[in-house]
């Protein structure tokens, strides 16, 4: 998962690509770049929190009216700050690239870009395949001033060749900027239009929160197999490329994108509302003598407070977050992740001792961060801990670039929820179904009707996810995690 986002404007534009970085710090804490062009090309990346990598002295530098910027939790590749984005190549004419995703091809793509197109890929990062063979198929066209068909047939040879899920932004230089998302538009994105009088500006981003932030409005989404370029007129040109379901990653309403960002057109927090709804009407099922419900902030206080109302509860925000400390689930190491669930909440006793507590959570991965939230309740004096996940069980790994790839570590893998009540020490787990997570979506926009979910069912929408692919991602995700503790210890 990463945050993208780009600007095309009348003055220099570095200060609302940080800005817009800052509004989805959320999607990556690991590292970020931005890049600007002025006539050249100017460059800041660096590991850490966007508030940490760029300095008074970065802005001043960071000229230019054409940015990028990018904020990256490691997917393919251990993290290093050479693998942060925008990535850049000098021909043809110098092109600037950032994405969100994971290529799931990638090995295989190295290969060919080397024996094939004489290309070095110099980095582990996902991303400079995909710049790599865009640029490769604008060279091959031999254009002096590129047109929007160049920049249409360039990016049907990226569909062509790349595998996987992943939103895009580029810049050409003196040609203009380009985004796009992937056949089955798995991962968001949108862009959205400033008017001050003169030539438009023009933003392109991750969630469209983004471009709230930044003063944009108009906000569309980039469709699925769409490209978007916006020409040194900066007059628009879109096309839809292909014709494949479009397939978004359900995880995005769930956790991912911030409340108040909407994706597809459907808001993150409504959605979350309707999630809590539904999985109350579980709950009732269950008959449970429960006291009060205590949401794992942030993400699912939206649900929980619904889930309160529904069922006519007591609802405390008995686990006051540290706002602090970087978000556990998207920490690489499991270690970083344990001891970090202790520093990153701290419980108000008084609101557990001798309580039966339902504790909703928007999801359970691993179940390290579960069973350590569930520990320090019981701690409290609570007497029996139920855990509410208004999201369906996990159980397949993500080749779409969400850090649960190695599919032994998933908590409900080969276990019933008796078993996954037991390992994350609860009384009783209560899961929402899958059809309602799909339905509580298309609720905010019927027209979506197909997901990617393949993490819940194990069905991969692009179809081509081999056992080859799937051991491959999991030993590369063991060497980053090996790489990542020698990094911590
Ligand atoms: S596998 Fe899950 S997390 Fe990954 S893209 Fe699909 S729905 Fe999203």
């Amino acid at each position: 998962m990463c945050g993208i986002v780009g600007i095309y404007a009348t003055d220099n534009v570095v200060k609302d690509i940080y800005q817009g970085l800052l509004a989805i710090q959320h999607r990556g804490q690991d590292s970020a770049g931005i890049v600007t062009y002025d006539g050249r090309f100017h460059t800041k990346k660096g590991n850490g929190l966007v508030r940490d990598i760029f300095t008074a002295e970065n802005f001043r530098r960071l000229k230019g009216n054409i940015g990028i910027g990018h904020t990256r939790y490691p997917t393919v590749g251990g993290g290093s700050g050479e693998d942060a984005q925008p990535f850049l190549v000098n021909s043809p004419f110098g092109i600037i690239m950032a994405h969100n995703g994971n290529v799931i091809n990638y090995a295989e793509l190295k290969e060919t870009i080397f024996n094939k197109y004489h290309r070095l890929l110099n980095s582990d990062n996902d991303v400079e395949a995909i710049l790599n063979i865009f640029a490769q198929e604008l060279a091959e066209q031999k254009a002096k001033k590129l047109k929007p068909q160049h920049i249409f047939k360039a990016v049907e040879g990226v569909f062509s060749q790349v595998k996987g899920g992943y939103s895009v932004v580029a810049y050409i230089a003196e040609q203009g900027l380009v985004a796009f998302r992937d056949p089955f538009g798995i991962k968001p994105l949108v862009y959205g239009r400033q008017d001050n009088g003169g030539l438009p500006s023009y933003a392109i981003a991750s969630e469209s929160v983004c471009l709230d932030i930044m003063n944009f409005s108009h906000i569309k989404n980039v469709e699925a197999g769409q490209v978007v370029f916006i020409d040194q007129n900066r007059k628009i040109h879109t096309r839809k490329l292909t014709r494949c379901a479009h397939t978004p990653c359900l995880f995005e309403w769930v956790y991912f994108a911030r409340p108040d960002s909407f994706i597809d057109n459907v808001n993150v927090y409504d959605c979350r509302v309707h999630l809590g709804r539904f999985l109350a009407d579980e709950i009732k099922k269950h008959k449970l003598d429960i006291d009060v419900v205590v949401p794992v902030p942030d993400s699912a206080r939206d649900a929980a407070i619904e889930i309160a109302r529904a069922l006519d509860l007591k609802y405390r925000e008995a686990l006051v977050k540290n706002r602090y400390i970087g978000r556990t689930f998207i920490m690489p190491a499991d270690q970083t992740r344990r001891s970090s669930v202790r520093q990153k909440l701290n419980p108000i006793v008084s609101e557990l001792k001798g309580k039966n507590v339902l504790l909703v959570d928007d999801s359970i991965v691993r179940g390290h961060t579960s069973r350590a939230i569930v520990e320090m309740v019981r701690e409290c004096g609570a007497k029996k801990v139920y855990f509410g996940a208004y999201s369906p069980p996990l159980r397949f790994p993500c080749v779409y670039g969400i850090d649960m790839q190695t599919k032994t570590e998933f908590v409900a893998r080969n276990a019933n929820l008796d078993q996954i009540a037991k390992k994350i020490g609860v009384d009783k787990v209560i899961y929402q179904n899958l059809e309602l997570l799909k339905k509580a979506v298309n609720l905010g926009n019927d027209k979506l009707t197909n997901f990617c979910a393949a993490c819940f069912d194990g069905i991969y929408p692009t179809g081509d996810v081999t056992s080859e692919i799937l051991k491959d991602i999991e030993k590369k995700r063991k060497t980053d995690k090996e790489n990542q503790l020698e990094l911590n210890f």
